[in-house]
């Protein structure tokens, strides 16, 4: 088998290699496949043998669910049937496979979508729901079409697989944090999407947005992922393995000498101390904080306890989290972030109705609270867009602490609330917020978005998904002047923290620490303590005065170097 090298956008770095575990989510990847004028025939015939299969299958589930739940449940099935005996579908997928030359699945899927979109335009509720009926007849008929080895569920995993997926959601991300997993791979996703922020927090390196990958790559394929380069080998020649068997012995000879500098402090050569901090998901990545030697928690995406559930998480439940991560986490603080279910974190289990938010917004705080009794936390909320939700927020708060008060149960009263500095409107108006914050965090994931225009999970405008644009740069500078000139710190935890070039810009900048996942904390630390702080000054004066972020990109590239950063 010839090697194929497949080029996407590096979201996590470091070398993996192993077999390749397509996950599909049960839902068939259809690939347009051309068949010759001899084979028409027996294409219709599979066709309709997998139709009466699949027939056959709905008649057995259908007597099934009648003995077991009752007539009027099994009658669902009906409306199934019926779709299966519809003469039109038969007409025209026989048509679609003679007139286009098309593998059966391909035209019957396509015909199906046809049907499923009329279905969707319908205004009669009950109509319209049956769009989604449609969907699990296709995928039946299909399964008997195509090859069901494509078809996988998560539970079944096998160790040490590179998981090779369409599209990875945050819930699935979650449901692979105890699997050994060694490298992700998507078709879709930009470089701070989910699916990079779990790889990093895992330690293993992700390509992401390669646009076709699952239908490139089969199962147990020999993968080399190189998340350095965004690179995923299949069948790699013996060449291209002994190369990359020597460049991953390089990179864990560089990660043993990182490890030495665990216990040494995050500090400039000319003793400017930064305040390195971790952000967590996960209570399983609690211990990390202080074996990586963080000074805390800088962001704790609480969206994580919300997934791949049906009920919602309750406030003893969530208080129990917390205070796990407090305790464990002292004497250093725990910044929690309450629920940001902003754009592509939604729950997909969940189905909150709009009148709940202000009962689940004040469990968490109750939950919250509830732990700062415990040791350091802070309270932080995303995607504040201007001082009117601060303060609607913040009166939330109120009543939730008069609350408690009143139920004499402890938390600390001058627990710090901060705001997540995201919104392009935020920045604009950081004077005003910075007057009623105790701190700032600036989420560059989404500032970066919101003020460039380019969506961070989108694989196609990836490349003006710019960190190093000067409207960024200037951005940060403001929020930075806003808290200190009111005497707050201010702190960054995008993905921005984490890339050594960006971050040395950050301190040029005067941000006051950086919080990252803990796959990052040492080589940031790195950087640090190779550098005077007043070199990493006048590095930012002048990058500042430059116009395009690549060129800023280069120029601080270039200087690291001649100061013998690597
Ligand atoms: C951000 O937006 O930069 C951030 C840190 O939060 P999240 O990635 O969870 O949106
Ligand atoms: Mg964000």
């Amino acid at each position: 088998m010839n090697e194929i090298v497949l080029k996407g956008i590096p979201a996590s770095s470091g070398i993996a290699y192993g077999p390749a575990f397509i996950l599909d989510k049960g839902e068939f990847i259809v690939p347009e496949r051309v068949i010759l004028e001899h084979e028409v025939d027996s294409e219709i015939a599979r066709f309709e043998q997998a139709v009466n299969d699949t027939r056959h299958e709905i008649y057995f589930l259908k007597e099934k669910i009648k003995q077991d739940l009752g007539e009027k449940q099994a009658q669902i099935f009906d409306a199934y049937l019926l779709v299966l005996d519809d003469p039109a579908l038969f007409e025209q997928v026989d048509q679609g496979i003679r007139q286009n030359k098309n593998a059966a699945e391909y035209i019957f899927l396509k015909v199906i979508k046809q049907h499923a979109q009329s279905f969707s335009k319908i205004k009669d509720e009950y109509l319209r729901e049956r769009a989604g009926d449609l969907n699990d007849i296709a995928q039946r008929v299909l399964k008997h079409l195509m090859d069901e080895s494509k078809l996988h569920d998560l539970d079944n995993l096998q160790d040490d697989l590179v998981i090779v997926a369409h599209n990875l959601s945050p819930s699935d991300a979650v449901s692979l944090y105890n699997k050994k997993i060694i490298a992700f791979v998507t078709d879709i996703g930009g470089p701070t999407s989910h699916t990079a922020i779990i790889a990093k927090s895992l330690g293993v390196p992700a390509v992401v947005g390669l646009k076709d990958s699952t239908l490139r790559i089969t199962n147990d394929d020999y993968l080399i992922i190189d998340g350095q380069k965004g690179l995923v080998i299949i069948h790699p020649t013996q060449h291209t393995k002994e190369f990359y068997s020597k460049e991953h012995s390089q990179i864990r000879a560089s990660l043993r000498r990182l490890e030495e500098l665990k216990g040494l402090p995050a500090q400039t050569i000319d003793g400017k101390k930064i305040a390195l901090l971790m952000n967590i998901g996960l209570a399983n990545e609690v211990p990390s904080v202080k074996k990586f030697g963080a000074e805390g928690v800088g962001l704790y995406r609480t969206e994580f306890l919300y997934m791949n559930r049906l009920d919602l998480p309750t406030e003893e439940e969530q208080y129990q989290a917390y205070r796990q991560a407090v305790e464990v986490v002292s004497p250093y603080p725990v910044t929690i972030r309450t629920l940001d279910l902003g754009g592509d974190k939604f729950i997909s289990s969940v189905q909150i109705p709009k009148e709940m938010s202000p009962f689940i917004f004040k469990t968490q705080l109750r939950a919250i609270l509830r732990a700062s009794a415990h040791g350091r936390v802070q309270l932080m909320y995303p995607m504040i867009s201007g001082i009117g939700e601060l303060r609607r927020a913040n009166a939330i708060l109120n009543e939730v602490k008069n609350n408690l008060h009143q139920e004499k149960i402890p938390f600390d009263s001058k627990i710090k609330v901060g705001v997540m500095m995201e919104v392009p409107s935020a920045v604009m108006t950081a004077e005003v917020l910075a007057k009623e914050s105790d701190f700032f965090s600036i989420g560059t994931n989404d500032l970066i978005q919101y003020t460039l225009a380019v969506e961070r999970v989108n694989e196609k405008t990836a490349h003006l998904y710019d960190p190093a644009h000067p409207a960024i740069l200037r951005m940060i500078q403001k929020t930075v002047d806003a808290a200190h000139s009111e005497g707050i710190q201010v702190g960054v935890c995008g993905e921005m923290a984490s890339d050594p070039t960006m971050a040395l810009l950050l301190i040029g900048l005067r941000v006051d620490e950086l919080s990252m996942s803990s796959s990052s904390i040492l080589a940031i630390k790195k950087m640090v303590r190779s550098l005077r702080f007043s070199d990493i000054q006048s590095i930012c004066q002048e990058a500042m005065q430059l116009t395009t972020g690549q060129e800023i990109q280069e120029f601080v590239l270039l200087q690291m170097q001649k100061l013998g950063v690597q």
